[in-house]
């Protein structure tokens, strides 16, 4: 089976996990800081805050910037779960915004017409969360001028994005926005099994989210509230979490990092090659944005469901049947169950509905062959062209 995203592990990341594993510390050692301020001056931002996933990046993102009960967050209809889930988290209420067709990112015109309705009826978010769907940036300028006239903070959920531009500029300096978020599952652009960080410009911010990953423990001087009783003492200022990333993860972090860049040209490469291959289909390959610079960690296309006569369930099946994975991102998140058992209709969304009626996740990593990457668009033509493939 070709699977949708897979890690490159290298004997370079082997050896740096191994030299943890026959150090002192296994967490809360020197390796973490150092791949918070590699990672920082990589997207060139001043503050890097490293957790276990990126969903608790989320949580204490959402938290930093006091997001709590009587408050609303709004994200992109068409996410992963996470970026809407960390609302709830927060005892906050959470609302959605349709997508822009192209890009499948949240639409700043829909986010516009959203907003003035809310101001009217004094329910405007203190939070919006704009996802880089596929690692493509948001329009980001059109966003933060949304939030400086209706006054709500921005969270870049850039899972995707890690590698990506916006403007000439690294996505996560949160030119833009008040806190970046990235994830390092394996299936992302660069991996440390789990994990997560957040970047923010705001040593406040960074301050905060530091306590809130470590239980609300601080023993910085300048932090206690109470002169020191001892060597041992420390104070809870906060009910944080444990939410730490261990010196294993940092580790293959900080090895991953080294080449991020050529990740992501070689998607880049592939993404080229697939346009190239899948020329002439019923379908619409990603459109780039000229202001952005895509990460690629999707190549997610539109099929015409309509001249292609076939429903969208059984097209994903004959892929997988015949050894591609392909997938679905994602369901929008207010058509999940625990979203509807709140009262959501996802027909709210309707170009959200639409994209979720024709995309398909084409596999994309960066040590996919090129003779399965051949595979993948014949079969694709294929199966397009009426046929049932079985190969
Ligand atoms: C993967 C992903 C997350 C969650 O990342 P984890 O590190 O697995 O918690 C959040 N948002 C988006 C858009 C993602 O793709």
């Amino acid at each position: 089976m070709i699977p949708y995203g897979r890690q490159d592990i290298t004997e370079a990341d082997i050896d740096a996990v191994v030299s943890v594993l026959r150090s002192d510390f296994l967490t809360q050692g020197p390796v973490v800081p150092r791949f918070e301020e590699k990672l920082a001056r990589k997207v060139k931002v001043e503050h890097a805050v490293a957790v276990n996933s990126a969903t608790s990046a989320l949580h204490i993102a959402c938290l930093a910037l006091e997001l709590g009960p009587g408050d609303i967050l709004w994200t992109s209809s068409i996410t992963f779960a996470a970026s809407a889930n960390c609302a709830l988290y927060c005892g906050a209420k959470v609302d959605f915004v349709d997508i822009d067709p192209n890009t499948f990112n949240i639409s700043p015109i829909k986010l516009r017409e959203k907003l003035e309705v809310a101001a009217k009826a004094g329910r405007l978010p203190k939070v919006v969360v704009a996802v880089h769907m596929c690692g493509q940036s948001c329009d980001m300028r059109a966003i933060h001028a949304l939030g400086q006239e209706f006054g709500f903070a921005i969270i870049e959920d850039a899972s995707h994005a890690i590698g990506g531009q916006y403007l000439g500029t690294p996505i996560g300096d949160c030119r833009f926005s008040d806190i970046t978020v990235f994830s390092f599952h394996p299936v992302k652009i660069i991996t440390t099994a789990e994990g997560g960080v957040a970047t923010t410009q705001d040593a406040r911010l960074a301050e905060r989210m530091r306590l809130l990953r470590s239980h609300g423990i601080s023993r910085e001087p300048s932090q206690l509230t109470r002169s020191s009783e001892g060597p041992w003492y420390y104070e809870q200022l906060a009910l944080g979490f444990n939410y730490r990333m261990t010196e294993i993860q940092a580790a293959l972090g900080v090895s991953q990092l080294d080449r991020l860049d050529d990740y992501v040209a070689i998607r880049h490469r592939k993404a080229q090659a697939y346009s190239e291959l899948l020329a002439g289909l019923p379908l619409d390959t990603p459109w780039l944005h000229p202001d952005t610079y895509s990460a690629f960690h999707l190549y997610v296309v539109r099929l015409d469901i309509d001249a292609i006569g076939k429903p969208l369930g059984l097209l994903h099946e004959q892929m997988r049947a015949a050894g591609i994975a392909v997938n679905l991102h994602y369901i929008p998140v207010p058509m999940q169950p625990y979203y509807t058992g709140m009262g959501f209709d996802a027909t709210e969304w309707p170009e959200a509905c639409r994209y979720y009626r024709c995309a398909m996740t084409l596999p994309l990593f960066p040590t996919m062959q090129e003779v399965q990457q051949i595979k993948v668009a014949a079969t694709l033509r294929t199966i397009l062209e009426g046929g049932n493939s079985t190969q």
